[in-house]
């Protein structure tokens, strides 16, 4: 059976490198250098984009823990990092051009590999099998042809507001209330109206992340950036996301003078959104402006708030937790496409991707890793437990399953010692 991998990224080119390893026979697709992308500088494959980091290598780190996964279930990409490390402290950073150029030759050399520098339009999905890895900047025509496949459940671009970890809210200072119903599903952030006062002021001329390319076709008027809002006039953010409305704070027994409201992320509740927070704000300047809601002061922001083009699926509703699609046997997807963000998150997305196609084709039961491992973590977030309309993610600790204890380095440590120990169950199973 022919085995097509579209797209020669971070995913890509994982996905190729390790199914050839396997023993089987790959056609990669890429269509650069002839159609280049917004971001890629080179004709080469696994180009890292933008910084050479691929984030801290410490184990008290929810990157770190998942780049050890990576490694221990055979990342060719991060074993190849390491080779191309430069000196960075706590983090994984890379000599991108060498990183790239060795991929790009191996992939080239490679007796299983077939290159095609071509871009791809649509899909034999009856025929052979394909893994989609054509990641945040997937070209026009791809993007049509999946958002005809799959419907309306494809996104084009992503507005995504801050994501904090709920075990680092102050509850002394939030109450859970709804506005309108009782269902209890929002964490609300009060500020008196001198609170509001300073929030607004920093807010306004807090700095903003110039985007390059960045088209305002896809600035909506329902997606406006937080801080855009704000500088319409001092009163907006109370008519609209800090709108107070319908809210009694248990505290004063009164109505707020303004409120920012957290929704729960994913099924569990242990990480929490920002209604109608999206923002181009610096990511230290996000930080900073948090800490300005008084139940935000030490949260620990699992996602920054981004406004940028990003294709991506609404994998809850299309892809089950082997990355294969739930419509199309055979049709898998890897990297930033399936809502899982980040460098890393691309490279190890693309290893489980291709364990899974080596069991496949062979007539074997694909795999899904543990939930408790980072790995695991992030494909259930994003196929099962992850709230859709999809908001992409990377590795946190508020992706694994809860361990309820007050002293969060102690609970996340032993959340790593968890995940160490599944991910040997999950390897076990990989060699069966
Ligand atoms: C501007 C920007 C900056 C980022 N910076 C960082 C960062 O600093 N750190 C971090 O961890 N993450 C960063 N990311 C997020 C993400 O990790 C990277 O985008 C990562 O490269 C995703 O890997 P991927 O393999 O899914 O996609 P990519 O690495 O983008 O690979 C996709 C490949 O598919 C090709 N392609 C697209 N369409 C077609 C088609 N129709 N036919 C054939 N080929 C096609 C593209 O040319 C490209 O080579 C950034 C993203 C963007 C957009």
């Amino acid at each position: 059976m022919r085995i097509n991998v579209i797209g020669g990224g971070l995913a890509g080119s994982e996905v190729a490198l390790s199914l050839a390893d396997f023993g089987k026979e790959v056609m990669i697709f890429e269509m650069r250098p002839a159609r280049k992308t917004d971001v890629h500088q080179s004709e080469d494959f696994a180009e890292l984009v933008c910084s050479n980091s691929l984030k801290s290598k410490s184990l008290d780190n929810a990157s770190g823990l998942l780049k050890e996964e990576g490694l221990l279930i055979g990342s060719r990409l991060l074993e190849a990092a390491h080779r191309h490390r430069v000196p960075a402290g706590k983090a994984l950073a890379v000599n991108r051009e060498t990183f790239a150029r060795e991929i790009t030759r191996r992939i080239e050399n490679h007796p299983l590999i077939s290159v095609r520098r071509e871009e791809v339009c649509q899909l034999d999905i009856s025929g052979s099998v394909n893994i989609v890895c054509t990641g945040p900047l997937t070209s026009e025509c791809l993007e049509n042809y999946l958002g005809e496949l799959f419907g309306n459940a494809l996104f084009f671009f992503d507005a995504v507001a801050p994501i904090v970890a709920s075990d680092s809210v102050n509850f002394e200072r939030a109450f859970v209330a709804d506005r309108y119903s009782d269902t209890g599903d929002y964490v609300n952030c009060p500020l008196t109206i001198e609170e509001y006062e300073v929030f607004w002021k920093e807010i306004v001329s807090a700095e903003v992340l110039e985007i390059e390319n960045f088209s305002d076709r896809f600035l909506f008027e329902r997606c406006q950036p937080v801080e855009e809002i704000a500088r319409s006039g001092k009163e907006a953010l109370r008519f609209g996301p800090m709108k107070p409305v319908g809210l009694t704070d248990p505290a004063t027994g009164e109505e707020p003078f303004a409120v920012v409201q957290l929704r729960k992320e994913n099924l569990s509740g242990s990480l929490l959104s920002l209604v109608g927070f999206q923002t181009r704000l610096k990511w230290s300047e996000q930080k900073r402006i948090l800490g300005l809601i008084p139940a935000l002061r030490n949260a620990d922001i699992a996602r920054y708030g981004v406004m940028h083009r990003n294709t991506f699926l609404d994998s809850p509703k299309l892809l089950n937790p082997d990355l294969q699609s739930k419509d199309y046997q055979g049709l898998f997807f890897a990297g930033q496409i399936c809502g899982l963000e980040g460098y890393v998150e691309a490279i190890v997305s693309g290893r489980l991707v291709a364990i899974n196609v080596n069991r496949f084709v062979d007539g074997r039961r694909t795999l899904i890793p543990p939930k408790e491992t980072m790995l695991g973590g992030l494909v259930n977030h994003v196929t099962v437990s992850g709230r859709s309309p999809l908001r992409p993610v990377y590795a946190n600790f508020g992706l694994l399953p809860e361990i309820r204890m007050r002293d969060k380095r102690e609970k996340n440590r032993r959340k790593v010692l968890r995940a160490q120990e599944q991910i040997e169950h999950f390897l076990e199973e990989v060699r069966k």
